[in-house]
């Protein structure tokens, strides 16, 4: 690992929305080292329409080293911590003098960028293979691929099996009836209060009973429930009484885990009691930034004033639906149609967002 003599060393444990713009954010202010187990970071809210368009997924799956040109990489999980020291599963015994914790889901995606690519190549292949598609889970991500098939392919048909009694259960009922009835005039088929055991299923099964007895005829089948959180690990250690009981981490209105100096927490692994979003984690790591750069500068005792606090968001969420259409959740109001797919649904931020980790929004250099 690179020394940078007179630096605090800042490592950032999870290099997904939140930790990657940390340690982009702060590269040159301080040794950052980024700890993640894959070697890129990914724009997930592009990921379905890279199952419908593998070649869009070239520019949301960005190598950690294209933003991170003056930082250690670790390509590993954190296993550990103490309070100075970060344990890696490789073996590697990393110090810190900051650190900032991100491990928001844990997902099982390859390490490797061009084998994610493929990934989303095989999705598009079993979809255009499939005349019938099953989608299992009715939230935004089963919602955005059902929608991205029905716009791309409105010859397939695509039935959505969803356990609980409305679609989008993150968001106002109104939002998921206005969902439901758009997706029923894309000829989707919903079946609510439903589900499929997911211990049955297996790959070309083609026939597939529900809970309540109903079978679901369909080609191929995506699994869209959520993803663990990524605090499993953090059981073990010195910091488990930092965890609630969903196994979040409870952090201060600084961002800092409760009771802790140097160790701060961001993005969907925090106890913030606001929706866990993309849009909000990056804020979250604005703020850490801001408050490392103050202590850094000032030393941690006398900084504590000018330390930013965070506020939790509004609900506020925007759904894409398709290449030019969405449903956007707002404080007191819900729209559906062009609008706030004006604002989504065509470049899915995929460009805002390279933009804001020092990248050219389209060019991507392989
Ligand atoms: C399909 C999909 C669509 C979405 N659409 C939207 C949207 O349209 N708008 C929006 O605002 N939000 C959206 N979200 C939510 C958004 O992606 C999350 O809120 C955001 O990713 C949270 O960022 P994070 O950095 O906290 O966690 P993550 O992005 O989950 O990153 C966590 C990182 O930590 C790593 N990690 C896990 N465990 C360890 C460990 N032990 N050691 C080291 N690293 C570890 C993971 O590999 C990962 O890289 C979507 C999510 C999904 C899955």
């Amino acid at each position: 690992m690179e020394e940078q003599a007179g630096k605090k060393k800042v490592v950032v444990l999870g290099g997904g929305v939140a930790g990657s713009l940390v340690a982009k954010s702060l590269q040159f202010h301080a040794q950052v080292t980024l700890i993640d187990p894959k070697e890129y970071f990914e724009i997930t809210w592009a990921s379905l329409r890279s199952m419908v368009e593998p070649s869009f997924a070239e520019r949301s799956v960005i190598n950690h080293r294209d933003y991170l040109i003056n930082g250690n990489i670790i390509t590993s999980n954190a296993v550990d911590v103490t309070e100075t020291e970060v344990l890696t599963a490789d073996g590697h015994r990393i110090a810190f003098d900051y650190l900032v914790i991100a491990t928001g889901h844990a997902d099982y995606v390859p390490i490797n960028r061009r084998e994610r690519l493929d990934q989303f190549k095989d999705a598009n292949k079993k979809i255009k293979s499939a005349n019938s598609i099953m989608i299992i889970g009715g939230g935004p991500t089963g919602v955005e691929l059902a929608a991205e098939i029905a716009v791309d392919f409105p010859d397939k048909k695509v039935i959505i099996v969803h356990k609980g009694p409305r679609l989008l259960d993150f968001v106002g009922p109104k939002a998921a009836e206005k969902t439901l009835k758009w997706l029923e005039s894309k000829k989707v088929v919903v079946k609510l209060e439903q589900s499929i055991d997911l211990d049955e299923l297996t790959e070309g099964q083609k026939r597939y009973r529900t809970s309540n007895g109903e079978f679901v005829e369909a080609d191929c089948y995506f699994l869209c429930s959520g993803k663990p959180l990524g605090s499993a690990w953090l059981e073990e250690t010195m910091m488990k009484h930092d965890l609630d009981d969903d196994g979040r981490i409870k952090v201060d209105e600084r961002l800092r885990v409760n009771g802790r100096t140097n160790i701060f927490a961001i993005g969907d692994i925090t106890d913030i009691p606001e929706l866990k979003q993309g849009f909000a984690a990056q804020q979250h790591a604005e703020v850490v930034v801001k408050n490392l750069k103050v202590i850094i500068d000032g030393g941690r005792e006398c900084s504590q004033c000018r330390m930013e606090t965070y506020k939790p968001q509004f609900v506020m969420a925007i759904v894409s639906l398709g290449r030019r259409e969405a449903v956007a959740q707002l404080p007191l109001l819900t729209i559906i149609g062009r609008v706030p797919g004006f604002l989504k649904s065509g470049d899915l931020f995929v460009g805002r967002t390279r933009k804001q980790m020092g990248l050219h929004p389209d060019i991507v250099h392989d």
